[in-house]
């Protein structure tokens, strides 16, 4: 069962349930109708019976009877009994036919008499005997008027009338209900094989896709609304988003081995140089603090490149607890205020108690990154603040500083891996801090904005839902 296509595994189940429904339908339909027909064949015996009831009448002498009427008369108790043209021995197959107390048939027909003479009268109740396999009814009817005393009425019918018809029925079922089954097993199979189609389409597009190894391609099965075209489109909603990760992580090879490759190719060609000829001390030393500075740029970089690459692809490894910002802010500049570089003070205010749900490692990361930044673009002598509070739902965590600032034309792409705007003469950045800062403020659900003006200053602000 495993092995058959979908569409067998439809037909022969569509089958299963088709078959089982028509032969209940089948069985339904042949008792109801039996039902009806012994109930039929049961009250034409007794209206049959009933109608014969006035047809018998006695007289006492043959001379008072109607001579109009050419009916059969019969000597009985002292007088005649007339039974009249109009008496039904045989109809619809009742036969009905008159006995006397003693059981002796004196009128009418009995088909079954040799079978019947047991059986006592019962007055208008329905007998049964089956004889040969044949259900038989009997009803029997006493006739109570005057000069009839002691006479009864006997109703005979067989079930095979009725049954005959149910015969045909039957035959007629079984003809045309396998057709029909077969009929509608063809017609399943190849609604089964219409339907389907495009889920073949999307398989071999899939298969396609994954052997020629191009993204770019999609799975083609035309317009439409149905589970099979939202099948499709999720394959191509996965097939756009593996193709951005790819491309993602092409880029990121691409940038990274574009920023190695500077201070690799400085520190090699100090090296040559120096190596190249006896050099004085001084130059030695020139060359030694290049190399250090490129070296500690390169080992920065690397740092910086694992981080994100972590938080990019593996965002689940770090855990979420609820992190007091207070007390994060207060260390955290507490700590960086000891930098004092350029001569820059860095104060700070935060509101008392606010906690939001995070990571503290990643938390302290993004504050440390913005403070740093604020450090590295500080003018001489400025200041750096922090500020923490409650808007709204929402916390507010701001850094400023009155530093060099940010053309307008720059301040959304500062956000983007290794970009570094034209004020960035430092040459000690790794253009992924702020990246990392906007990984980090997504991880949390939050948003990132700056605002910023060139020779006045920035404000990096940061919004997190609580
Ligand atoms: P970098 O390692 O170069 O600092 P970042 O991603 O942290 O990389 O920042 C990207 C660029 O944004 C920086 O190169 C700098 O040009 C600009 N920048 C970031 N912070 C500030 C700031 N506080 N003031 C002015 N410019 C800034």
């Amino acid at each position: 069962m495993k092995n058959l296509s979908i569409r067998v595994k439809i037909t022969l189940w569509f089958t299963v349930i088709l078959v089982f429904i028509t032969f209940c339908t089948y069985m339904i339909v042949f008792s109801v109708n039996r039902q009806l027909l012994q109930k039929t064949i049961r009250d034409e015996l007794i209206r049959t019976v009933e109608d014969n009831v006035d047809e018998v009448e006695y007289y006492r002498s043959i001379g008072t009877a109607d001579p109009q009427e050419v009916d059969y008369y019969m000597a009985f108790g002292g007088g005649y009994l007339e039974i009249d043209d109009d008496f039904l021995d045989k109809v619809n197959e009742v036969y009905t036919s008159l006995y006397n107390e003693d059981a002796a048939l004196l009128y009418g027909e009995n088909p079954i008499s040799k079978h019947t003479a047991s059986l006592g009268f019962a007055d208008s109740k329905i007998q049964h005997i089956t004889i040969n396999g044949t259900l038989y009814y009997i009803f029997d009817r006493k006739l109570a008027l005057e000069g009839l005393e002691g006479l009864w009425l006997r109703g005979v019918v067989s079930e095979n009338q009725g049954m005959m018809q149910m015969a045909a029925i039957t035959r007629l079922l079984q003809l045309f209900l396998p057709f029909f089954v077969v009929i509608s097993i063809i017609g399943g199979y190849l609604l089964a094989r219409r339907m389907l189609k495009p889920i073949q389409e999307i398989s071999e597009s899939a298969a396609r896709i994954g052997s020629s190894g191009d993204l770019k391609k999609r799975i083609e099965i035309g317009g439409g609304k149905d589970e099979l075209h939202q099948l499709a489109a999720g394959f191509n909603e996965m097939f756009q988003r593996l193709e951005d990760a790819f491309e993602a992580e092409r880029q990121f090879t691409s940038d990274a081995s574009h920023e190695l490759r500077t201070p690799v190719s400085v520190i090699v060609a100090q090296c040559e140089m120096s190596l190249e000829e006896t050099r004085s001390v001084e130059e030695y030393e020139q060359a030694l603090r290049t190399i250090q500075r490129q070296g500690r740029k390169m080992s920065r970089l690397i740092n910086d490149m694992l981080d994100f690459t972590r938080l990019e692809m593996r965002a689940e490894s770090y855990v979420r607890e609820m992190v007091d910002m207070t007390e994060l802010v207060q260390s955290v500049c507490f700590d960086m205020a000891m930098i004092k570089e350029k001569g820059i003070s860095l104060n700070y205010e935060a509101g008392a108690d606010i906690k939001i749900y995070g990571n503290r490692q990643l938390l302290n990361r993004l504050l440390g990154n913005l403070v740093t930044n604020a450090y590295r673009y500080g003018r001489e002598n400025g200041f750096i603040f922090v500020s923490l509070k409650r808007r709204g739902q929402n916390v507010e965590l701001s850094v400023s500083d009155n530093g060099i600032g940010i053309g307008e034309g720059q301040q959304q792409k500062i956000f983007q891996r290794f970009y570094q705007a034209d004020n960035s003469h430092s040459g000690i950045g790794t253009g992924l801090g702020l990246s990392m800062a906007y990984e980090i403020v997504q991880f949390h659900g939050g948003e990132i904005r700056v605002e910023s003006e060139l020779g006045r200053g920035s404000t990096f602000f940061v919004d997190f839902k609580i």
